[in-house]
């Protein structure tokens, strides 16, 4: 029976460090700052923005939501970047996903100055991961390394597959892995048309799913002792459950991420510790 890896405990220690590093902060008169740009009014966005607002608040860092209208133009945003670039008093910038169909989440995504990039997803800070100099990385895909790394295994030559090949989970912890010697498999969309989900996952020493679809990996799939990392967030029946059949895949790890409680709460926790970074990186002649 696999031991379940509490994500609120793991978070709480990442939080537990940064309160220390914040109150450094403020008595050089520094104050963390984030800002959040959402447009539109999607239920999803609002939640998180709502949870980000009640987290970063909990740590005293500065929360901010600028909220936009749907039919906002992309040079509005873009100019709105530009200023939040400028602007002394802001460490932090993220955009909540999804956005409308008008608007390239690229092309918002590459104004943000890397310094203040919380959620790395500047093509100059995920470059840094393919150099293996991980500097602002995206938030999930940095939580599933600190949960894998809670475990104390030796990752050296372990086999992991990955099942999702997202640009802010699938690929960067893709070349997270493989900066720990692990040798990678990635499985998407393709895979699955194939029908070869199940021979990459059984040989599985490491298994992390980002897919979004209930309950499509198999507990009997699962390797014997595997450790199974569950990013997928998916609402069935008015409950929350993973991409893992749960119940089942347990039998079979040793360690296992529930969802709820798993990756989500070391993702926010990743997101503070990013905030406080950038703001150091920005302060450093203060510091
Ligand atoms: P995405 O939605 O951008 O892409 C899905 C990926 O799954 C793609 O790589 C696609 O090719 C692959 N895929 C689709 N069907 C497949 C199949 N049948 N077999 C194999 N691969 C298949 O991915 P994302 O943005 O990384 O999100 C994935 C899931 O993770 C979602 O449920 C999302 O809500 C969740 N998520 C959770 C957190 C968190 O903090 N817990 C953060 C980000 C995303």
């Amino acid at each position: 029976m696999a031991k379940i890896l509490d994500g609120n405990e793991i978070a709480g220690k990442i939080k537990e460090g940064l309160n220390l590093q914040i109150k450094k902060l403020k008595e050089k008169e520094i104050f963390p700052s984030l800002t959040a740009i959402q447009v539109g009014e999607n239920p999803g966005a609002k939640i998180y923005a709502r949870s980000q607002k009640r987290s970063c608040e909990r740590m005293g860092i500065n929360y901010r939501l600028s909220q936009f209208k749907e039919n906002v133009s992309l040079k509005e945003l873009e100019n709105f970047i530009e200023e939040l670039n400028e602007d002394k008093r802001v460490n932090g910038i993220i955009i909540q996903m999804p956005l409308p169909p008008h608007l390239d989440a690229f092309t918002l995504q590459k104004k943000i100055d890397p310094l203040k990039d919380v959620e790395g997803v500047s093509p100059a800070n995920m470059g840094m991961i393919v150099y293996g100099k991980p500097f602002l990385a995206p938030c999930t895909a940095m939580a599933v390394m600190e949960i894998i790394k809670s475990t104390g295994m030796r990752l050296y030559g372990k086999e992991a597959v990955m099942v999702g090949h997202s640009d802010i989970v699938g690929k960067p912890l893709t070349l997270l892995l493989l900066k720990e010697f692990v040798t990678v498999s990635v499985c998407h969309i393709a895979t699955g048309e194939r029908g070869r989900v199940p021979d990459y996952v059984k040989g599985a020493e490491i298994l992390i799913v980002a897919v979004g679809k209930a309950n499509l990996i198999k507990g009997e799939w699962v390797r014997e002792n595997a450790l199974v990392i569950d990013v997928g967030i998916n609402r069935v029946g008015g409950k929350i459950v993973g991409d893992v059949e749960f119940e089942k895949a347990k039998e079979k790890a040793s360690y296992i991420t529930p969802v709820p409680g798993g990756v989500g709460p070391v993702t926010t926790a990743i997101l503070l510790r990013n905030t406080i970074e950038a703001t150091k990186l920005q302060n450093k002649n203060k510091l």
